[in-house]
This record gives C-alpha cells, structure tokens and sequence, in this order.
C-alpha cells in the first residue's frame, strides 16, 4: 500500500477534484465555438449552440445562492436531517446545487457568497464530499 491510498478521495470524481492544497474545484465543460460553460460535465454538445467541441475545465467553486431549501424529512440516511440544500449561480455562469454546510441554521442564505469546502463523508472518512460553505 503506497501513500496515496491513505488520502481521502473526492467520492464524486466525475464532478469535483481537489488541488495539492486539497481545495476543491468543480468539473465543467466550455464550448469552444460559444464560450457557453456548463456543468456537470457531458460530451454530447453545447446547450446554447450545439457545437460538440467541447473541452474540459476546472471550475472555482464560488458563487452565490439564487435559491435554498432545508430538508427536515429524508428517505436515506445520509445525510442525516435536518440539512439545507442550495442552488449557487457559479461566477462562471452554471448553477450547481449542492448542501450547504450551515449545520440546522435556517433561512436567510439567498444572496450570500459561498465557495466550496470537502469535507470527509460521515459514512466513509476515505470519501471526501463537496459542499458550500457561507464565505464570511
Ligand atoms: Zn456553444
């Protein structure tokens, strides 16, 4: 077992990394005819244009909320309720939904700044999970 293994790793690998400094980024796509960027990440072809030149891009997690909701009844688990969930308007453009790492604090999150955090998953501490975190 070499090192590596030990390092909690982004349990979404298809939508988020993180850096060296284990700060986290968002996995999109540009299209290179319109400049549109989108997220999630998909080949298929741009949304606004069409073009299927698209190419991959680090995306910096941060934003602002345009819409929040908190769960107080959940089928699963995990996460465990209550917890809030919130739709963020990257500065890149595409609108992520993501938890939002403000514990059982209720209300009041549209229009705050947010960036994204990792933090290890409460099931699986090898599994790192992105969220937004309420930038001060
Ligand atoms: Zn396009």
């Amino acid at each position: 077992m070499n090192e590596q293994d030990l390092t909690p790793q982004p349990g979404k690998p298809t939508l988020f990394g993180v850096d060296s400094g284990q700060r986290p980024f968002l996995k999109g796509v540009r299209c290179k005819a319109c400049g549109e960027v989108a997220f999630p990440p998909q080949h298929y072809g741009c949304e606004k244009c069409g073009s299927a030149d698209l190419v991959d891009v680090a995306l910096s997690p941060e934003g602002v909320v345009i819409g929040a909701s908190q769960v107080h009844i959940h089928a699963q688990p995990h996460p465990k309720a209550p917890f809030t969930v919130a739709e963020v308007r990257l500065d890149a453009g595409p609108v992520v939904r993501a938890l939002l790492d403000v514990g059982h604090e209720s209300g009041g999150w549209s229009g705050r700044r947010v960036h994204g955090v990792v933090a290890a998953s409460s099931q699986d501490r090898n599994v790192l999970e992105f969220r937004f975190g309420v930038t001060p």
